[in-house]
């Protein structure tokens, strides 16, 4: 029996050759860093990380991000210490997901493909590091001097398997500006404890100040955050009616995959967790799934990890892909190519905070959406947004046509008038693109946009060397249009003619050169 078991456990090793999250194993702070960067080097294109700040003791608050979309939804795990077996479920879904998105799998019936390409799911994996490195490694991973009041909050006991809270003895998911008064009025727990204490000011402990501001930032479309235990799923605060429906259906449908059990709406729910702080400033879905069968005071075993990657996998997906369609409910639809003339730089979303350190050249681009002040193209990265601006609809045309320029003439650099330079003086220039009464010109500076006035389009005479009589005064010209006429009529006499343009010629006579109809 030990012997077949081993067997397929190779199998199973070697179908997934690139996974790099172990996450049957007590999941440290520094597994965590260690497997996040590995990730992170693997999949350049869809795993990125930054830290959110340090906590007290020093540990990053790393947030991941997966994905390439403009869409964006936010898990985060292990706010409470001793529930850290959620920090190995959202580490072995960036490991699946992106192994999958690579390999073009579909996973769960979800081609994650197009659900990352359409949506960056953010992770925090681990909100209280300092606290689930207590609960895991106990006093000898704190400095000495801070042992006597850490046992002091554990209420005497150097057991620490029980720890809830961060270091600071604040229970980080009590932290939030949602109902806090009353929460924290009504506590039993008034100072620094192993739990429930929701500290003496909402955000008053800098991991959930961080993950509120982080938020703000993604400004995700859904938010889970995953504890335990119980297999129960919370989704409720005060939600407002017009949202009623669809944040049951969203959280009906994880019930269904993860088979966990709807939590009733509470009338008088206690707030101050992030769930609730989520539903109530942003009015979106927030989910709050509780990992394992129910255990008492302490991390669910290890054993219990697979079970909960099965049911938790799809619902995850699913949630992804959602976000992406609430999204897409507020961007409106375009399809159009623009023309853009300058390097212009590239936004992840449509705002100013996520610029990239990507820019694009003037390009001929798809716009796939408009949101606001931006608008919404395709490119290698996934979508980006760019800021309206100089830019056509549609494109020029290439063309090689010949201008005479009967005037001194504005050069610009790109086809709009606010895009003025330099002038030019009367001369034959060849256009090489045209776009609405505007071309495009070679210059010794580079290629500049022009929109002439009086010119003559096309301009191509031919060469000639032939005597004219002239025989009554006649109007003449400084250049073929009618408007450069000049002030004193050319005198009847014999001319010499030397270019023929149409029914213009441009003659040599007594009184100099010019051109006569
Ligand atoms: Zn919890």
């Amino acid at each position: 029996m030990a012997l077949i078991l081993f067997a397929g456990l190779c199998a199973a090793d070697s179908a997934k050759a690139a996974s790099y999250v172990n996450p049957n194993q007590v999941y440290s702070y520094e597994r965590m860093t260690y497997d996040m960067k590995v990730l992170a080097r693997k999949y350049p294109s869809i795993v990125q990380y930054r830290s959110l700040g340090k906590t007290p003791y020093g540990r990053e608050i790393w947030a991941i991000k997966l994905g390439k979309g403009d869409a964006t939804v936010f898990y985060n795990s292990s706010h409470h210490a001793r529930e850290w077996l959620t920090t190995n479920l959202v580490m072995e879904m960036i490991d699946q997901y992106s192994e999958a998105y690579m390999a073009k799998r579909t996973f769960e019936g979800y081609n994650v493909q197009s659900v990352l390409n359409n949506t960056s799911i953010w992770f925090v994996p681990m909100v209280n590091p300092d606290g689930v490195t207590l609960q895991q490694k106990g006093l000898n991973a704190f400095p000495k001097s801070i042992h006597s009041k850490l046992i002091k909050m554990n209420n005497g006991s150097r057991n620490f398997k029980r720890w809830k809270a961060n270091a600071q003895g604040i229970d980080l998911n009590r932290q939030y500006p949602a109902n806090w008064d009353s929460l924290s009025r009504n506590s039993s727990v008034k100072s620094p404890s192993f739990k429930n204490f929701s500290g003496y000011r909402p955000l008053q402990a800098v991991e959930a100040q961080k993950i509120a501001q982080f938020t703000a930032f993604v400004d995700p479309e859904i938010t889970i955050s995953y504890h335990t235990s119980g297999r129960i799923l919370y989704w409720h605060f005060k939600n407002k009616p017009q949202f009623i429906d669809r944040d049951r259906r969203i959280a009906e449908a994880y019930g269904r995959m993860s088979r966990y059990t709807l939590v009733k709406p509470s009338s008088n729910p206690s707030g101050g967790g992030y769930k609730d702080w989520f539903i109530q400033t942003y009015n979106r879905p927030g989910l709050t799934p509780e990992l394992s069968y129910g255990v008492y005071e302490t991390n669910p075993p290890i054993s219990v990890f697979n079970e909960e990657w099965k049911r938790n996998r799809k619902a995850a997906l699913y949630v992804a892909a959602e976000g992406d369609k609430l999204w897409e409910a507020k961007v409106s639809d375009a399809n159009y190519n623009i023309t853009t003339f300058e390097k212009v730089p590239l936004y992840d979303r449509p705002n100013t905070s996520h610029k990239t350190k990507l820019t694009l050249n003037p390009a001929y681009v798809k716009v796939t959406g408009t949101y606001k002040d931006y608008l919404r193209i395709g490119t290698t990265y996934g979508p980006k947004w760019i800021k309206k601006g100089y830019y056509i609809n549609g494109t020029y045309k290439k063309i090689s046509m010949p201008i005479l320029l009967t005037e001194k003439t504005q050069l610009h650099s790109m086809p709009f008038t606010a895009k003025a330079g330099t002038y030019i003086n009367p001369q034959t220039v060849k256009a090489v693109k045209s776009y609405n009464g505007w071309y495009a010109i070679q210059t010794v500076n580079g290629e500049k946009w022009i929109k002439p006035v009086n010119a003559v389009l096309n301009f191509n005479p031919v060469e000639a060397n032939e005597q004219a009589v002239i025989t009554t005064a006649v109007d003449w010209y400084d250049y073929p249009h009618t408007t450069k006429k000049r002030a004193v009529q050319l005198q009847p006499q014999t001319v010499t003619v030397k270019q023929v343009w149409g029914t213009w010629r441009y003659v040599t006579a007594a009184e100099g050169e010019g051109w006569i109809k």
